[in-house]
Order: structure tokens, then C-alpha cells, then sequence
């Protein structure tokens, strides 16, 4: 018989670390502390395979779950001596959802379930404090309203405002129990009213409510966003956790909080945390009251004059520190923890693998190895390649002149600069228009998980370093300043302001997520300088790597920097892209616009010193590493003059008519540019353009080798090959150049000529085409386009819709479709090893810096991939863990 409920709590749990997928990651590691030992209160988690029975058998449970949760129950009432419903000694419980993977998407948690209007009296005369109970009858009330009843809290909001103000109190703490019983009257009509149902009573009828409702959430439109954007597999459900309530508002020996075992912003090796005395968790979390920090430290570094838990409670500090370390050792890894102190007696709620930037990530990584807690090899696969693009964010030059508008808590590292949004619909609506834009909120929700996508960077004037905008923020990347508490948001009027200053929406901030600043207008950045922590990464990565990481550039500065984030050469030389400067074009324009092979070589006769020059400097710049050079493949549209002045200026040069010139323009007019007179194409019709341009390249090979002193090795890739016939045609030109060039300068440059695989048939004729190309770059941009059959320059109109209803696992052009695309890889990467074992196998397209698509070239077995130069280092780290991955299965 299945087992659907899994109990744990003093010192035992039938489940454990390992039974991630059916306990979900709150559940396995409640489990997980409670056979370490660790103060965990008791409870059961129902799995997640109840969740996928629910949406299987039209949202009903298994038969015998209602036994099982029974038994669940009275198991945890002997372990804390309290029965569930019971009016004497009543046992409360909480309720959260857990899936395999945090996702914050989902329901999150009832606390105080199990109390009615007779428990809550139990619960005073047990606790010996009325105000306590009531406030967490009033606070479960509302609490269960909004999650479970789809209430929205302002309902209640309002009512207890306009009461505090009725009776002259300012904080909640005002009001007495008598208060919050005349309160929960109140509360129980808006129930009712909105639900057009009492507030249930029976704390059963409660509990199955909130089972229910974390079921439902699984599919609610926030959690569908979040795992689409998340990539996280509808198949998995959530588990739900039913627990033990235990308090952190039971008086001043009582707190709750949250703590890293190292920070998770900077990496650094320190208890890292915040708690409020005399609190319940989603205090905290939800940033109303400014919480304290853990450590004396900590509160000295902040400046603040709230005393440290160090202070107020020594004891329980030093033995949580202790859990601290065991749970650190224990998992290996950072830990993200949550804790409640109930009159001096501390209790574990929860301990996962801790969220972090980066920074932290690589910090913590290199810092775990060199302590020997995990091996390099862990090092490298913790951290996650697309994250690295954090540090290379850019961040405010120190130099620039700053107009400070406010200060705030350095929540998520990075300098963003935008217009100032209110709303996260306006967030999504602008970024969809091009536009920048920074999203200021009092506090963030799962509801602007969207809007904190579209945004350069989020400002909260609420919450502190463990508030939703700074664990999110973190998480997406993103530059977060939270906690601005001098800034006054007024979201109906649509503007912020801070002592007299007021900007609008529209006006422009810049937002320091690393010092916590904001400032007006747009200030200047600085690319940023890669710590010793990443250098040391990269070495280690590097040394695993099987496969050569090249960038594609084509402008001096972009392979320079290209250099300095480690390439290791140019895998891809767009030489189009080098002709669209105004001294270019018009030559090139000449050139095209030509109807005859006179005109043609007298407008390449103009480019070539230009082209010689362009290669010189890149092979200089790369210096003896391989420079793969394309031979032009231009959209045709993209170069023709549009307008009557670019036609002018054509004829002028070409001392022909305008009208002439039109009319040779209107004629190469394509109605499928992509499919048209584009790559190697160009050079079958006019040969004297890849003759141009090879004595470009061997001409400036021999000038940078000279300059140098080091050989150079060209590459010249012929693009969109669809047949050998074409590359032989135009193999045999750019032979004959180099004999040429040869002859001429008495140096003979070593070269090789190779084809681009970016056509169905060139992959499936893989086998001739290497007879002549001695190396193979896919093109996977062109090879998606051309075997799925969906235009690159259109596909955004509708391919939304495609990843939405999981028709398309990926956007294809970012993430390698490796089932269609990626068989024709491995077909064609095979033949050509067949037909020529030397053959070298590369990738040029966008794919060649995705982490996912890396991985699946390793698999293929390609040399190197090739990207653009800020996504090198990303290639680096997903090339070593791809070739660990292909080691641990092979050892497996
Ligand atoms: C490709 O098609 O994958 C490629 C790299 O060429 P381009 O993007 O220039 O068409
Ligand atoms: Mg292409």
C-alpha cells in the first residue's frame, strides 16, 4: 500500500534527506533534523504523490489519507502531550506547502490552525496570557481568510486601522486582549460576508481546508509563472507540512527569526541572520517591523541601536550557533535557516540549502573547497554558470558625482539605472517597449515576480535583508536597494518622495544594490573587475574542461575583452557586422548595387585595406590562438539604401544614375531575406568578393605574425553551405588566393578552409561536405530556423505562446532543441568524423553559451564552443561541469 504521510519530531522521522522528491525539500529536511537530533517540532508531511493523485482523480485525495492524517495527528499529540480539537489542552498546528524546490509562487503557510472560539480559551488560560491568544486567533483568522478563503487581508486591515484610531492607539501592541476578542467579532462578519460562510469552526474542517488550498496553489498563476520561468516540471506537486505550532510572541524570552550560516550577499564566513523578539515568522518575513541582528557583530557593522540576540538571550544564541555549524557540516553547504525561540526554548523550523548571489556563490564554493568541507570538483558544480553573470554587472563609479536621494539595505549587489515604475504590470508593459525601467514598491509579493523580472533593478521602502524583494531579487540577479524607509511611495498619484524631493514615474534613479544607495538621475557605472575568488574558480573549471571555449567578435574592443574573460580564440568573425560604419557601407552598398564584376572590384578594391587592417588587429589581439573568419553572409535588406539620400549618396560614388540604382535596388528586393541571397550564395554569384576578402585575411595574417612574432592560424569559415559542390567552388578561390599572396610576399600562411553546418541537407550530407571542409562550425541560429521552420526575426510574435502551454520546452534559439536540432548535430558531427577523423567540431550560434546547450555538446562531442564575449566565463564553468557530469555518469 502506498505510504501517503510521513511523520517526524523528537529525535526520529520515517523519512530523511534523500526523500526529496516525495517530501519536498521542507519535508526531507525537517525529517532530515529530526534524525540529527535538532530540536524540531513534531509533525507529518503528506507527499507529493497526494498532489499528483489530486490533480489525477479530479482534485480528490487517496481513501486512506483521511486514516493516515488521523494517526499523523495523534502521533504528534503524544509527543507534545496536546490533543487537535481538544477544548482542554488544545494541540495547534501549522500549515506550509514544500515542493522539491523552493517556489515561493505557492502557498506559503497558516499558522495557529486548530484554534475556534473554545481552543482559544484553552490557549489563554494555558499560555496564562489572554492578549496572546487572542492576537493569534485574530491573526490565524486572517491569516487563513487570505489563503485558504481568498479573502484579501485589507478587508481586515481597514477594520483594526480605523479601530486603532477610534481608540487612540498607534501600534498593535496597544491594544489589549478585551481589544482583539471585540476585533474577532469583527473579523468572523467579514468572513462571512465574504465568503458567504461562517469561519469554520471545527479545526478538522480547518485542516483539510488548508491541505486543499496548498494542493490548489500548485496550480495557481503565480506557481505556473514561477516554474516556467524557473524550469521546474508540472509533474512534481507539492508535499504539505502539517507541524507542532510553537511561539515566538509568548513574551520577551519568546523570538523568531531567520539566519544564513554565511552571509549570502558577500559570501563572507559569518553568522548572518535577523530575529524580532516577541514575534510570529511571517513577521519577519514580511518586513513590518525592523528586525535585529543575530550576532554583536553584525549589529556593530550595522550601526544599529537595536540590541543583538547575542545580548538578549546568550544561551540560546550560543546553542543555536552550535546547530548552526552541525548543519552546516552535516549538508555540506551554506544553510538557510528559520528558527522560533518559545520562552527560552529554541526550536528548529526549517533548513535548506541557503539562496545566494554570485558573489556569495563563488565565494562560498572556493572557500568550502580550501576548508576541504567539499571537493573542488563540488566546488565547480556549485555554482551556477548564468549566475556568473552577476559579476559582471556594472557598478556605480566611485569618481562620478552622486546626487543621493535616500539610503536603503544593500539587499541584492549591482547598479541599476531606469525610470521609476510603481507597479509591476507597468514594469512588464515598458521593458516590452525597450524601455529601462527600476520597480519601486513600499514591499514586494509573489504577484511581482513578473514585474521584478522586467525590471533593471527593485527599490522596497520596506523589509529587510530576508524580505521577499531581496530573497527574489538575489535569486533573479537583479541590483535590489530594500528597507528605504525615508522614501514615501504614493501609488495613486504615481510618485516617490524623500524630504521635500518628489520624482514621478518616468524620472530617472540609479540604485546601488551593493552600498544600499539611491540616486538621481543616471549615474555613471564601471564595468566590473573579477575578484581572486573567481580567478580561482576558472582555473579549477578550467582544468576539467575538455572542450576549448572561443568567443565570437569582430570588433578589437569586444575581442579584447573577450581575452580577458578567458577565450580562447574567435570561433566566429561576422564580417558583415564590420562593414556597417558610414565610411563602409557606402562602398559595400557600391558593391552590391554593381550589375557588373568591374564595378564590384572596384568598391572591393576600396574595402580591402580596410578588411586587411580589421584582421591584422584581431589576430594581433588574439595572438597565435585560432581566428575563424566568416566570409560575408549578409541579409541582403540589411545593406540595401533605403532612403533617397543613401541612394544618392551610392550613385555619387558610383558616378550612376539614382534612378539606375533604384531600380537594381527594387530588383534584389527579397521576399525571404533568410532564405535568400545570403551566404555562401553571395560568393557562387560573385566570386571576386571571397577573393577580396581572403587576401584580406592572409595579408593580415602575415602582418600580425610579423608584428607579433608569433604564427597565426586563419580559419575561413564559408557559411550556409548547403552542398561540397559550393564549398569546392569557393575553396578552389580562396586555394588559389593563397598561392597568390604567396607568390607576392614569399610567406606561406597556414590556413584552413571549413563550412558552416546551418542547413538540414549540409548536415545530412555531412559525409561529402567533409571531404572538403577541414573543420565544421554549427551554426545552430540558422540550423533551428531552417529545421523548425520558424523565421529567427519573427518567431517572438509567437512562440510565446509555445513555452506557455509547454508545446516548446525552451525558446529554441535560446536553449538548443536538442531532440530535433540536436540529432541533426550529432548526425552530422558523426559523419564528418567518418569521412575525416581530424575533423574539428565547434558551435557558433547563441546555443554555444547556454549552460543547457553546453552540456549537450559535450555529449556530441564538439571541440569548443563559441559565444558572445560577456558569456564566456559562463561557457568555461558549463564546459567543466559538463565534462564532470559525462565523468560521474561514465563512473556510475
Ligand atoms: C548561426 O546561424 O548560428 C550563426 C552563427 O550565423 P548568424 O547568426 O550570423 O546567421
Ligand atoms: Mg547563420
Amino acid at each position: 500500500m502506498t505510504k501517503w504521510v510521513y511523520t517526524f519530531g523528537d529525535g526520529k522521522a520515517e523519512g530523511n534527506a534523500s526523500g526529496r522528491n516525495l517530501l519536498g525539500g521542507k519535508g526531507a529536511n525537517l525529517a532530515e533534523m529530526s534524525n540529527l537530533g535538532l530540536p524540531v517540532p513534531p509533525g507529518f508531511t503528506i507527499t507529493t504523490e497526494v498532489c499528483t493523485y489530486f490533480y489525477a482523480h479530479s482534485r480528490t485525495y487517496p481513501e486512506t489519507l483521511q486514516g493516515d492524517v488521523d494517526a499523523a495527528l495523534a502521533h504528534i499529540g503524544t509527543l507534545t502531550g496536546r490533543q487537535f480539537g481538544d477544548d482542554v489542552n488544545p494541540l495547534l498546528v501549522s500549515v506550509r506547502s514544500g515542493a522539491r524546490a523552493s517556489m515561493p509562487g505557492m502557498m506559503d503557510t497558516v499558522l495557529n490552525l486548530g484554534l475556534n472560539d473554545a481552543t482559544v480559551q484553552a490557549l489563554a488560560k494555558n499560555a496564562g496570557d489572554e492578549r496572546f491568544a487572542y492576537d493569534s486567533y485574530r491573526r490565524f483568522i486572517q491569516m487563513y481568510s487570505n489563503v485558504v478563503l481568498d479573502i484579501d487581508p485589507h478587508n481586515f486591515e481597514d477594520v483594526l486601522e480605523e479601530y486603532k484610531e477610534r481608540k487612540g492607539y498607534v501600534l498593535d501592541t496597544d491594544l489589549t486582549a478585551a481589544d482583539w476578542q471585540r476585533l474577532i467579532v469583527d473579523y468572523k462578519k467579514i468572513v462571512e460576508r465574504e465568503s458567504e460562510k461562517p469561519f469554520p469552526q471545527d479545526p478538522r474542517a480547518q485542516l483539510w481546508g488548508a491541505i486543499g488550498a496548498v494542493f490548489s496553489s500548485w496550480m495557481n498563476a503565480r506557481a505556473i509563472t514561477y516554474r516556467r520561468l524557473h524550469d521546474i516540471p508540472e509533474s512534481w506537486g507539492t508535499a504539505v507540512n502539517v507541524q507542532a505550532m510553537v511561539f515566538g510572541n509568548m513574551g520577551d524570552t519568546s523570538a523568531t527569526g531567520v539566519a544564513f550560516t554565511r552571509n549570502p550577499s558577500t559570501g563572507a564566513h559569518e553568522l548572518y541572520g535577523e530575529f524580532l523578539v516577541n514575534a510570529q515568522g511571517e513577521d519577519v518575513v514580511a518586513g513590518i517591523r525592523t528586525p535585529q541582528n543575530i550576532t554583536e557583530a553584525a549589529r556593530i557593522a550595522a550601526q544599529s541601536d537595536k540590541p543583538s540576540m547575542e545580548t538578549v538571550m546568550p544561551d540560546v544564541y550560543n546553542q543555536f550557533v552550535r546547530v548552526t555549524q552541525l548543519l552546516e557540516k552535516h549538508y555540506r553547504d551554506m544553510q538557510d535557516l528559520e528558527f522560533t525561540v518559545e520562552r527560552g526554548k529554541l526550536w528548529m523550523l526549517q533548513a535548506r540549502s541557503g539562496k545566494r548571489t554570485a558573489k556569495a556563490a563563488l565565494r562560498t564554493a572556493v572557500e568550502m573547497a580550501n576548508e576541504g568541507l567539499i571537493t573542488r570538483e563540488e566546488a565547480i558544480a556549485r555554482v551556477e554558470p548564468a549566475a556568473l553573470d552577476q559579476l559582471l554587472h556594472p557598478t556605480i563609479d566611485p569618481k562620478a558625482p552622486r546626487k543621493i536621494l535616500a539610503a536603503g539595505l544593500p539587499a541584492s549587489p549591482g547598479a541599476a539605472c531606469g525610470e521609476i515604475v510603481f507597479s509591476s504590470d507597468d514594469a512588464e508593459q515598458l521593458k516590452g517597449a525597450g524601455r529601462k525601467v527600476i520597480l519601486v514598491r513600499v514591499e514586494t509579493s509573489p504577484e511581482d515576480i513578473h514585474g521584478m523580472h522586467a525590471s533593471e533593478g527593485i527599490l522596497t521602502t520596506r523589509g529587510g535583508m530576508t524580505s521577499h524583494a531581496a530573497v527574489v531579487a538575489r535569486g533573479m540577479g537583479k541590483p535590489c536597494v530594500s528597507g528605504a524607509g525615508t522614501v514615501r511611495v504614493d501609488y495613486a498619484n504615481e510618485t516617490l518622495s524623500v524630504a521635500g524631493t518628489t520624482l514621478k514615474k518616468g524620472d530617472i534613479i540609479t540604485i546601488d544594490g551593493t552600498s544600499g544607495q539611491v540616486l538621481i538621475g543616471a549615474v555613471a557605472m564601471l564595468q566590473p573587475e573579477l575578484s581572486g575568488d573567481f580567478g580561482t574558480l576558472m582555473g579549477w573549471a578550467d582544468a576539467v574542461r575538455r572542450m576549448k571555449v572561443r568567443t565570437n567578435a569582430e570588433t578589437p574592443a569586444d575581442a579584447r575583452v573577450a581575452r580577458t574573460f578567458g577565450a580562447e580564440g574567435i570561433g566566429l568573425c561576422r564580417t558583415e557586422h564590420m562593414f556597417f560604419e558610414d565610411d563602409r557601407i557606402v562602398a559595400v552598398r557600391e558593391m552590391i548595387l554593381s550589375d557588373n564584376e568591374k564595378g564590384r572590384r572596384a568598391a572591393l578594391a576600396k574595402l580591402l585595406p580596410m578588411q586587411r587592417q580589421d584582421f591584422a588587429e584581431l589576430f594581433e589581439i588574439m595572438s597565435g590562438l585560432p581566428v575563424t573568419i566568416r566570409l560575408l553572409d549578409p541579409p541582403l535588406h540589411e545593406f540595401l539604401p533605403h532612403t533617397d539620400e543613401e541612394i544618392a549618396e551610392v550613385a555619387k560614388a558610383m558616378n550612376a544614375s539614382a534612378e539606375r540604382l533604384k531600380q537594381r535596388s527594387a530588383d534584389l528586393h527579397e521576399f525571404n531575406p533568410m532564405l535568400g541571397f545570403r551566404g555562401v550564395r553571395l560568393a557562387v554569384a560573385f566570386p571576386e568578393i571571397a577573393e577580396m576578402q581572403a587576401r584580406a585575411i592572409f595579408e593580415g595574417a602575415i602582418a600580425a605574425s610579423q608584428k607579433t612574432g608569433k604564427a597565426v592560424t586563419a580559419e575561413i569559415m564559408v557559411p550556409l553551405v548547403m552542398t561540397k559542390a559550393e564549398l569546392d567552388l569557393v575553396k578552389a578561390r580562396i586555394d588559389a588566393m593563397h598561392a597568390a599572396v604567396k607568390q607576392e610576399t614569399g610567406v606561406d600562411v597556414p590556413y584552413q578552409v571549413g563550412t558552416m553546418i546551418e542547413l538540414p541537407r549540409a548536415a545530412l550530407r555531412a559525409g561529402d561536405i567533409a571531404q572538403t571542409a577541414e573543420f565544421f562550425s554549427f551554426g545552430t541560429n540558422d540550423l533551428t530556423q531552417t529545421t523548425l521552420g520558424i523565421s529567427r526575426d519573427d518567431a517572438s510574435s509567437f512562440l510565446g505562446p509555445y513555452t506557455a502551454k509547454g508545446l516548446l520546452p525552451h525558446d529554441p534559439f535560446v536553449t538548443l532543441d536538442q531532440e530535433g536540432v540536436g540529432e541533426l548535430v550529432q548526425l552530422a558531427a558523426a559523419r564528418g568524423k567518418a569521412a575525416r577523423p581530424a575533423i574539428k567540431l565547434g558551435i557558433c550560434g547563441e546555443h554555444g553559451g547556454d549552460p543547457a546547450s553546453i552540456a549537450f555538446c559535450e555529449k556530441a562531442g564538439l571541440d569548443y564552443v563559441s559565444c558572445s564575449p560577456f558569456r564566456v566565463p559562463i561557457a568555461r564553468l558549463a564546459a567543466a561541469q559538463a565534462a564532470l557530469g559525462k565523468k560521474a555518469a561514465s563512473q556510475a
